[in-house]
């Protein structure tokens, strides 16, 4: 008998898109429309191998399935990479065809902003298709850059675990913060207001050194800030920074940080677990920015956003309390959530 090999994930559907016009070219992953459409912002980035592209699409599409999950938002995952052309191009342009692209998915999928996106694109993106977020915000009403809120979900994440679980405060702490863009430079000025201590990273040097001097923080260079002496390291750039070069190297208890898809494979979140460093799954710290944009695509307020980002860090805790009591890594008891959540959804769409 031939045996079927197990199917361990899998996406719904990736949709490829072109356009010879504008340049646009990438991928649209539709990880899940279980628990409602699939939802995840657009990232545009220089890739060197198309297989590269695909596969940070489709990692993403599942990380954010797993985010929108345990959020508990009305939302499935999904994710588009697009690669940003070499030379100059006409960003209207590019971003008016990756519209018209959404809208032909006839609201499987939502989009809003992530590396390389701004408010401007998604207002371009607005005039093709209604199925974007991250616009400018209405008064009263939920909108605008998601960056705020992951900063002030990761934030209360790390100080509500290190204070309930590592026994320590951030006023005093040493912070390492690998990339300050808009998520990181959020997390550095909310750290800097608590009284922790900065060591910053960035591939921008000019903005690395901008933040510096505002919150007098110590710049390193960007190989190095992983390894800093430091109580907590925050991720805020792009994926895969704690891999088996990395992981050895940490010199922080915790590491809780915005950056999507931290760990360079499952086997880095038990490396992790086996050094005895804390691990906060980046999808659950990080879901500020998708609360906003669900928020604001089903029309509801800003206090909404703010009661369900403040619910991150003690569902952070939990998580973490439930990993060590079974002596497993925080990523694999925040997967088996998410799992369990989805499953249970699709069995009751069945029923
Ligand atoms: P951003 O583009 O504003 O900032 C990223 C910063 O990282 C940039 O300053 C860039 O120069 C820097 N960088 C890139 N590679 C680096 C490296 N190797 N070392 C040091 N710095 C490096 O992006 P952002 O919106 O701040 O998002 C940061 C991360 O957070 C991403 O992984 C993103 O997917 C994730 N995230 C963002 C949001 C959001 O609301 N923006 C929500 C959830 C997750």
């Amino acid at each position: 008998m031939v045996r079927s090999p197990k199917v361990v994930d899998m996406q719904e559907c990736l949709h490829v898109v072109s356009d010879d016009e504008t340049g646009l070219t990438g991928v649209i992953a539709i990880h899940s429309t279980v628990l409602g459409p699939a939802a995840g912002g657009c990232r545009f980035w220089h890739y060197d191998a198309h297989c590269d592209l695909v596969a940070d699409a489709m990692r993403l599409a599942r990380g954010m399935s797993y985010k929108n999950a345990l959020a508990g938002l009305p939302l499935g995952g999904g994710k588009a990479v697009l690669q940003r052309p070499k030379g100059t191009f006409d960003r209207e342009a590019y971003f008016k065809a990756f519209g018209r692209a959404i809208e032909a998915l006839k609201g499987a999928y939502v989009t809003a902003e992530d590396v390389g996106t701004n408010v401007g694109d998604m207002h371009t993106v607005r005039q093709e298709t209604k199925h974007v977020a991250g616009l400018t915000a209405q008064p009263g009403m939920a909108g605008g850059d998601p960056s705020p809120w992951t900063a002030l979900g990761v934030f209360e994440s790390m100080k509500a675990a290190t204070r309930e679980l590592l026994g320590f405060d951030l006023s005093g702490a040493t912070v390492a913060v690998q990339g300050v863009g808009n998520v990181g430079a959020g997390l550095c000025r909310r750290l800097h207001h608590e009284g922790a201590k900065l060591v910053i990273a960035d591939l921008d040097e000019a903005r690395a050194a901008a933040l510096a001097k505002e919150l007098n923080a110590k710049v390193v260079g960007i190989d190095e800030i992983a390894a800093v002496e430091a109580e907590v390291f925050a991720p805020c750039a792009l994926g895969g920074i704690l891999n088996a070069d990395t992981i050895p190297k940490l010199r922080a208890r915790f590491v809780c940080g915005g950056a999507n898809n931290q760990l360079a494979s499952d086997a880095d979140g038990k490396a992790m677990h086996n050094r005895g460093i804390l691990f906060a799954p980046d999808y659950v710290v990080n879901a500020g920015g998708i609360i906003n944009v669900s928020a604001e695509y089903f029309g509801e307020n800003s206090h909404q956003v703010r009661d369900r980002v403040v619910a991150i860090a003690p569902r952070l805790v939990s998580i973490l309390r439930q990993a060590m009591d079974e002596s497993l890594s925080p990523a694999t008891v925040a997967d088996r959530s998410a799992q369990e959540l989805i499953a249970r959804a699709r069995r009751h769409e069945a029923a």
